[in-house]
């Protein structure tokens, strides 16, 4: 039995968490592969290593040295060491760090030196090797993971280590200089490393008991999510579910690794299995989670007979393309067609000149564009195996007093999206959440 843990940032915080962390991996022999995040925040109002990296950059960019920025980060560092009472010559790996992010000059190696920092002290504390996942984590020239080499190359460092120390978060581009995953990014390092050593299990401890059914800001004690599927977890992290970053299933994914999210302040707690769907059992709930994500624009577009006509769709994408906007959903009606798109994408005068464009290449009968819309995801597969659930949640959103601006209902019948007004939110997830959870939560009640 194989268990790659991933810890995030929060439970990398300090020595008390770091101690933490080491005698939960210390409490199950099958916990060999270690990825870790660079230390987060201590306390409400404390700032994260990676944000005091990025300000240590700006003064790079500015001036060429590190700045008052770095000096925190030593002083955390230092702290570390100091109560894990390790003997780890710190000061002068601080002092090299320095001198490469100055030399450097980039923003994605600065970052990435938390993780670094963190792994290093890791394996120092765990007496575990350290791997360096810019030696092993691969980009291609586009920016996108490579993959099969970084499959390839983490296995192969890791065959014949009984126990290991990843650095997360970053990785190594073309032209062999450090680039990182966007932010949260360790989740997808840790998903690698399952990956590449075959894991049975990838855990990614975190400071929370797993998903819950919606956001607890919004809903008051929502329910936990016991398991779901890796479908369920991509549309809900997509949509703002932010527990897991919404790309770590993929490496998982293709060899059919579970993912248990679990908690560092109460490890004993069961948190969130992720399943693949051949071993998702269905719990008989209708609906596994509810997320919602604001500030998006609706384009619609409304033209007689659009279907009859070859290549409408394929000249207003390629409107879409030459402004290099892309688009989250593409409902389409008889005569219609309407494109939901962040409205951060269309900001300085693109929306404008987009529609303008759409209008010349397509002639609409009738066009036009709705900002200040929120996408609220409702998802499980319990759904489609329901008579009525689109009723239901249309009846919930109405009884509130809301209007639907829009709807999407993928062909799978995961997910029915539908779009009101920002301001609508977040009474339309608890009319959501009331219904399905409060009310009628289970199959056959
Ligand atoms: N330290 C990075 C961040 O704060 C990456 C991570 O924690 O996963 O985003």
């Amino acid at each position: 039995m194989i268990k790659v843990c991933k810890f995030g940032g929060t439970s990398m915080a300090d020595g008390t968490m770091m101690k933490r962390v080491a005698s939960i991996i210390h409490s199950d022999d099958a916990r060999r592969y270690v990825v870790v995040s660079a230390p987060g925040k201590r306390y409400g109002g404390d700032v994260k290593i990676t944000d005091l990296l990025y300000r240590c950059y700006d003064s790079v960019k500015e001036n060429g040295t590190c700045g008052e920025a770095f000096e925190k980060i030593k002083e955390r560092f230092r702290g570390i060491v100091a109560e894990l009472g390790l003997s780890f010559d710190i000061e002068s790996v601080l002092e090299e760090t320095a001198r490469e992010i100055e030399a450097e000059k980039s923003a994605d190696f600065t970052a990435s030196r938390g993780e670094y920092l963190s792994a290093r002290v890791m394996a120092a504390l765990l007496g575990f090797d350290f791997i360096d996942a810019r030696d092993v984590v691969k980009f291609r020239p586009d920016g996108q993971l490579d993959d099969e080499r970084t499959f390839y190359l983490t296995a192969a460092a890791l065959k014949g280590k009984r126990y290991a120390v990843v650095s997360g978060f970053y990785g190594e581009d073309a032209d062999g200089r450090v680039k990182t995953f966007s932010r949260g990014g360790s989740d997808v390092s840790g998903a690698i490393v399952a990956r590449a050593v075959m894991a049975d299990l990838y855990e990614n401890w975190t400071d929370v008991s797993g998903f819950l059914a919606c956001d607890p800001r919004i809903v008051d004690n929502p329910e936990r999510i016991a398991s779901m599927s890796y479908k369920e977890l991509r549309e809900l992290s997509y949509m703002g579910a932010n527990v897991l970053h919404s790309e770590s299933i993929f490496p998982v994914r293709a060899a059919n690794i579970p993912i248990c999210i679990k908690n560092t302040f109460r490890p004993t707690d069961e948190g969130t299995m992720i399943l693949p769907i051949s071993k998702y059992n269905y719990t008989g709930k209708i609906v596994t989670g509810i997320a919602g994500k604001k500030n998006f624009t609706v384009i619609f577009i409304e033209k007689s007979l659009m279907n009859a006509e070859i290549g409408f769709a394929r000249k207003v994408l390629s409107v879409l393309e030459k402004y290099h906007v892309s688009f989250e959903h593409m409902p389409s009606g008889i005569d219609t067609m309407s494109f939901v798109i962040d409205s951060e994408e269309l900001k300085n005068g693109v929306k404008e000149q987009l529609m303008e464009e759409i209008r010349r290449e397509v002639s609409p009968d009738n066009l036009h564009a709705f900002d200040d819309v929120a996408l609220i995801a409702t998802v499980g597969h319990g759904m489609s195996k329901n008579v009525g659930t689109s009723a239901k949640l249309f009846d919930a959103i109405a009884r509130a007093g809301i209007n639907v601006r829009m709807i999407d209902q993928g062909s799978s019948e995961l997910n029915i999206i539908v779009g009101v007004d920002n301001e609508n939110c977040e009474r339309a997830i608890r009319a959501i959440y009331e219904e399905f959870f409060k009310k009628d939560a289970s199959f056959g009640l």
